[in-house]
């Protein structure tokens, strides 16, 4: 199973989620990002505690904390499968709003599927490579949020 079949699984879920599904509660949805976005020179433990992010604006985690807020849904970093699934499964959710590289948002998709959450998958950008210094576009994420869970 290749990059290919990671997208093609993700392409699919999220058409099939966003036709069906829309307008969960705010406190039902989780924006849920990988460590990896996290400027690989930033000091701060934000794998603790997302409170420890000084909002610099040297990565992206700052936009994502602010739509987070903006949008009332909660918001968690995780730093491999296992520690999001943990996430996932704590919080009750109806819907994640899941930030990471095709392989974990694939994955992830496999192994929620076809329980609750739902999970609408936005693959990272690698600029430096894998597992370093990621991107997202914040704007694509606020595009999720508004269009497809939340009634504005
Ligand atoms: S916004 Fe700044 S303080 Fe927050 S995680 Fe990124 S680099 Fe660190």
């Amino acid at each position: 199973m290749g990059k290919k079949f990671d997208k093609l699984i993700i392409g699919l879920n999220n058409l099939i989620r966003a036709r069906k599904q829309r307008n969960y509660a705010p406190e039902k949805v989780m924006l849920l990002f990988s460590h990896c976005l996290q400027n690989s020179k930033c000091p701060q433990k934000i794998i603790h505690s997302l409170s420890e992010c000084k909002r610099c604006g040297k990565c992206v985690v700052k936009d994502i904390l602010e739509l987070s807020e903006r949008y009332a849904v909660k918001c968690a970093v995780a730093s491999g499968s296992e520690m999001a699934m943990e996430k996932v499964y704590s919080n009750n959710l109806d819907a994640v709003i899941a930030i990471a590289c095709e392989k974990e948002l694939a994955g992830g998709i496999k192994e929620i599927l076809p329980k609750k959450p739902i999970v609408l998958a936005i693959p990272n950008t690698r600029p430096y490579g894998p597992c370093k210094d990621c991107g997202v576009d914040p704007a694509r994420v606020e595009q999720f949020l508004k269009k497809t869970l939340i009634s504005h």
